[in-house]
């Protein structure tokens, strides 16, 4: 790896620490546009302890702001002109910090299904002939639920966030990454020096377990859902984590519209976009108010008719 001098910037606001090349000249932090920045002393690339493996960017900042307009416009609900707002000045090359966290579980499922049955029952009725009340008898539906349990076995590598600034919804979304050795950046200081950041790791090994294992216990739970009609319990035991650092590589879009930073973020290997579309209230106003309208219309014609 070459040695280059670098700085790194502390968002006051989201909380992110940015390394890029020393010559860039940041203004505002590159995931929430707060100027409230503050740029620590320059350090040496080759200081920085030994780097994680690093994930390559496939989409430059061209194929990225062009999809990224695509997916704004592809939205009914979108403004118009939002579009046409997102400049490609507002988006950032970042490889964001994460934990691949390895793991085989078993979860034990408690729960009930139910059989369609069929009673006899005894009803009332009054007869309009004679107006006399009479007992007659039907058949009735009823459910009958039986008891049912099992067990089954998941493997999990989930990508564990531990950027300050994203949230592990936004990395979820994004998921998964090429982890395999072709897909990986040879030269992550030459990556700096060509407009490129990094940012630095807010999250250690153990929350990163911690958040895994949550995320798995939900994702098993939801499995288990699909195997029983009424699940009850799901608990779920873990074999041995095997985490490792990764560097995952992400395009961070700001644009604003009417006064509101929005932010997306794309996996810079995939293309898959995550991020908020803003609604535009005048569709909406209008797909609310043309139904309206109609009925209006319906009811006044049918009043006239009378
Ligand atoms: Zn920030």
């Amino acid at each position: 790896m070459a040695e280059i001098a670098v700085k790194t910037i502390k968002c006051d606001a989201c909380g992110a620490s940015i390394t890029g090349i020393s010559t860039w000249k940041p203004s505002v932090c590159d995931y929430c546009g707060s100027e409230v920045i503050v740029e620590l002393p320059a350090a040496s690339m080759s200081a920085v302890a030994e780097r994680p493996r690093c994930v390559g960017f496939r989409l430059d900042a061209a194929q990225a702001g062009e999809r990224l307009r695509a997916w704004l416009k592809s939205s009914f609900w979108s403004p118009g002109d939002l579009a046409a707002t997102a400049r490609t000045d507002e988006q950032a090359a970042i490889y964001v910090p994460a934990w691949e966290a390895q793991v085989e579980v078993e979860t034990a499922w408690q729960g009930a299904r139910s059989e369609t049955r069929h009673r006899r029952v005894s009803k009332t009725r009054t007869n309009p002939q004679t107006g006399q009340t009479e007992r007659y008898e039907e058949d009735e539906a009823y459910q009958e639920w039986y008891p049912a349990s099992g067990t089954r076995q998941g493997s999990y590598a989930e990508v564990i966030n531990a950027s300050g600034a994203l949230t592990q919804d936004e990395v979820s979304a994004l998921m998964p990454w090429d982890t395999g050795a072709e897909a990986m950046e040879e030269d992550l200081a030459d990556a700096l020096n060509r407009g490129r950041r990094m940012e630095e790791p807010s999250v250690g090994a153990e929350e990163a377990v911690r958040r895994a294992r949550e995320i798995i216990e939900g994702r098993e739970r939801s499995e288990c859902q699909t195997l029983i009609e009424r699940l009850d319990s799901a608990s779920t035991r873990f074999g041995e984590f095997l985490t490792q650092r990764v560097i995952v590589p992400v395009w961070v879009f700001r644009y604003n519209y009417k006064g509101k930073v929005q932010r997306a973020v794309m996996n810079g290997q995939t293309g898959e976009l995550h991020g908020e579309r803003p609604v535009s209230g005048l569709k909406v106003a209008l797909a609310i108010g043309i139904p309206l309208a109609v009925i209006a219309a319906i009811v006044i014609v049918s009043m006239l008719m009378k």
